[in-house]
């Protein structure tokens, strides 16, 4: 049915997830795999949460949708907290993806440059490896060319750098904003040092360009911090977000300083920001806040980031080193072949993994994963290197 009804936009594993229960996934046979991916980052606090299902139902019983023509209390709840929790003084908009949050920050960057006056600034510098959606602009924004087949003409005023040391040269006088991610998810795993990014932080503020950061994949505690802004110590003009901050519900955010930028009319999401999703984003901070704050997500970090170090070292033939932040780790293999081999042994052993980049497994298991879980999982993949041969 799939292949005969639906667009054939996906490589898929036919295998039928049918229950999910922590980091735990149960196919029709009743198989259980121990989840290292999380639905690439979304399920931030595991399957079958019943904290999340509740507060979801509840709100379903209530009310779902009423448009933002009208007041919507969980929407601005759930602002006042991913402001209040990040420390940030920004206001935020709904979106429903990364994709459309990144959208926003490119309106918010467009606008911006011509609000300064004088010539329109309307470049946008953004760099090799990244990905930041889809859409048709934040396809051409994603610096991979090889995604630009087929679909031009794209909008103007993208510029790539091909790393952080390349920004300065290739801005000008129409220059508007810098976009990245701290640690590129798609691009191999890879964190920015943080000087560099301290040192660009304040270049672009001297040059009064807008630093803003792509959290689609680093945001919502994947970090161990609400988002890696923080743990950077930087204080970005614009922090986009999506992937785990409904647990599983579509919604994404821009947040920016700029609290004034947009006037009634100017931008807008018909289901954005609606009473469902916001309101699961508000549990889903209030469970990992407190896991945050009661230590447990840092312990959860050191111990898997322990894990992963110690499978590189025991197979340094494979690996060539361990990577990451917080829980979005990656190893970096010998081989593009065995990456994929690697990937498919770990199925086959009941661990889902993922690939970043060219030769990066990647790592995003939920954020409340137990330590139970991922000795389980740990156990699995030893099992799965044991029948790469
Ligand atoms: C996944 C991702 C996006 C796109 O998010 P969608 O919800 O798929 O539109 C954008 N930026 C980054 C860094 C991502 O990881």
């Amino acid at each position: 049915m799939d292949l005969d009804y639906v667009l054939h936009t996906y490589a898929r594993d036919y295998t039928h997830f049918v229950k999910g229960s922590g980091a735990r996934l149960f196919d029709e046979s009743g198989r259980d795999y121990m989840d290292f991916g999380s639905g690439i980052a979304v399920c931030s606090v595991g399957y079958g949460n019943e904290r999340l299902a509740k507060a979801i139902s509840e709100q379903a019983y209530n009310l779902i949708h009423t448009s933002n023509l009208y007041g919507i209390e969980p929407q601005a709840r759930l602002a006042k907290r991913l402001v209040e929790l990040s420390g940030y003084d920004m206001r935020v908009f709904f979106a429903n993806s990364g994709a459309e949050a990144n959208e926003g920050a490119l309106k918010i960057a467009r606008k911006f440059g011509e609000q300064l006056g004088g010539i329109k600034r309307y470049q946008i510098i953004t760099l090799d490896s990244s990905f930041h959606g889809r859409t048709i602009s934040t396809l051409k924004a994603t610096a991979q060319s090889k995604m630009h087949d087929y679909f031009g003409p794209y909008p103007d005023g993208f510029v790539y750098a091909k790393d952080l040391a390349e920004i300065p040269s290739k801005i000008s006088d129409v220059t508007c904003a810098v976009l990245l991610e701290l640690v590129q998810g798609e691009g191999g795993i890879t964190p920015f040092k943080r000087e560099e990014i301290l040192h660009l932080e304040k270049f672009l503020k001297a040059k009064n360009i807008l630093l803003m950061i792509d959290e689609v994949q680093t945001g919502i505690y994947r970090s161990g911090e609400l988002f890696a802004s923080q743990k950077y110590g930087i204080n970005p003009d614009v922090i986009t977000t999506a992937k785990g901050l409904g647990g599983g519900v579509p919604i994404g955010a821009v947040m920016t300083t700029l609290k004034d930028i947009f006037v009634p009319g100017e931008h807008g999401s018909t289901f954005g920001g609606n009473f469902l999703s916001t309101r699961a984003g508000l549990e889903v901070l209030e469970i990992l806040e407190e896991e945050r704050s009661s230590g447990r997500l840092e312990r959860t970090i050191t111990c898997f980031k322990d894990r992963l170090k110690d499978l590189q070292k025991s197979y340094p033939e494979i690996f060539i080193e361990e990577v990451g932040l917080g829980l979005m780790r990656g190893l970096r293999m010998r081989d593009v072949e065995s990456l994929e081999k690697f990937i498919k042994k770990a199925k086959e052993n009941r661990v889902l993994i993922l690939k970043s980049g060219k030769n990066t497994a990647r790592f995003l298991p939920p954020l409340t994963i137990t330590l139970e879980e991922m000795e389980e999982g740990f156990k699995r993949l030893e099992k799965a290197i044991g029948d790469l041969g």
